[in-house]
């Protein structure tokens, strides 16, 4: 059977930025921290059913803001994933990081507890840039921080997010070399989407923010692949990047649906259970999901469309796109050919937004920045 990731989440961050719709809510309690570390073990342990005779290629702490939370606990957790299963000898371990977060003792006591790879969510070093994106620290934190990070870890990543109006092609480019000069492996870069039911969606309406036009988009967008990619970083799926061999190993399990096991409230999973490939759905409101746990879990077993659709979905983000035998291989032949038709395929290329191969279905660059178009035009009936 096929390596397992297990994600692990942390529902709590410091405050909440204006333009976030993930599962996090805004909390400073030590105790509920410490709490909420206990029950994300104790729901690992009460996951061992999925676990038992699988091998562990990838942990991830993700939130929220996971650097908020107690090293003993990620400790604990892990001691535990290491002591019980089997665990792939070179086991990516990452965990996601805020600049306001942390110390260098503390950074130090998470690489002790078993943290090989860390994702500091930097979003940008300008003051003016942090400001506006409600950021809780400045460039000067953010630079810190990254010292501190590069100091400790051989193997980490920056996040930067890009595409808003204050924003300039020197800031960016500022950012990317602030990035590479810490010697980072890994870049992820998301455009600014203006979410519903956040301020930054409220502000857009009123009119407060403008969002920028599309040439712009499309003009960031390929300056940051060809800036990494002068400088060795390469872009492997739409917003992620980098050096040969350290692309995101716990990421790439889901991009090639792979099966990843879901920990704490909201955390999504896909896993191959009892001969089938399901989903478990779980409470994304942490106080909701500390109410019901213990209750049995909804399972739910995916359908043989949706099982294409999602692998779909998720393939066309990388650069490598997806390898059509493959999608014979996993799923009914009968769906691929019904889904997946000649007509469809023809016309992509036609457009140039599919390359023109008949062993992968691949983005284009142009393809790339209108991907969510091709996605569902491929998906239609
Ligand atoms: S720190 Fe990250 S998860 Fe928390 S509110 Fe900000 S963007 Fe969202």
């Amino acid at each position: 059977m096929e390596d397992l990731a297990i994600y692990i989440h942390w529902p709590f961050c410091l405050s909440k930025c204006p333009y976030c719709d993930f599962a996090s809510v805004p909390s400073f309690d030590a105790s509920l921290y410490k709490e909420f570390g206990e029950l994300l073990l104790l729901d690992l342990k009460n996951s061992s059913k999925y676990l038992d005779s699988r091998c562990v290629g990838s942990v991830f702490f993700g939130g929220g803001t996971p650097s908020l939370m107690h090293p003993e606990s990620v400790d604990k957790i892990l001691n535990f994933i290491v002591k019980k299963y089997s665990i792939k000898c070179d086991v990516e371990i990452t965990l996601e990081a805020n600049p306001a977060t942390f110390d260098r003792n503390k950074m130090q006591n998470f690489k002790n507890a078993g943290i090989n790879r860390l994702s500091l969510g930097v979003q940008s070093f300008s003051d003016e840039n942090l400001k506006f994106l409600g950021r809780i620290y400045d460039g000067k934190q953010a630079i810190n921080a990254s010292e501190i990070v590069s100091g400790i870890f051989e193997n980490f990543s920056f996040d930067f997010m890009y595409g808003y109006e204050c924003q300039t092609m020197e800031n960016l480019r500022d950012d990317l070399d602030h990035a590479i000069n810490f010697g980072c492996k890994h870049v992820s870069c998301y455009q600014l989407v203006f979410e519903e039911n956040t301020p930054f969606y409220r502000k857009m309406l009123s009119g407060d923010i403008k969002k920028i036009d599309e040439n712009e988009e499309v003009n960031f967008y390929n300056f940051i692949e060809d800036t990494l990619h002068s400088r060795d970083i390469f872009r492997y799926e739409v917003s992620n990047y980098s050096m040969r061999g350290f692309e995101s190993r716990h990421n790439l399990s889901y991009w090639e649906y792979g099966d990843y096991l879901g920990i704490g409230p909201g955390a999504h999973s896909r896993i191959f259970f009892d001969g089938n490939k399901c989903e478990i759905v779980k409470a994304s409101d942490p106080f909701l999901w500390r109410a019901k746990f213990g209750e049995a879990e909804e399972v739910n077993i995916l359908n043989e469309r949706e099982k294409l659709q999602e692998m779909i979905l998720m393939g066309m983000r990388l650069v490598g796109g997806v390898a059509i035998e493959n999608l014979y291989k996993k799923n009914s032949p009968r769906i691929v050919d019904e889904v997946i038709t000649e007509r469809k395929l023809k016309f992509l290329k036609e457009q140039n937004l599919i390359s023109n191969s008949n062993e992968f279905i691949r983005l284009t660059r142009n393809g790339f920045i209108k991907m969510n178009s091709v996605i569902s035009f491929l998906l239609e009936d």
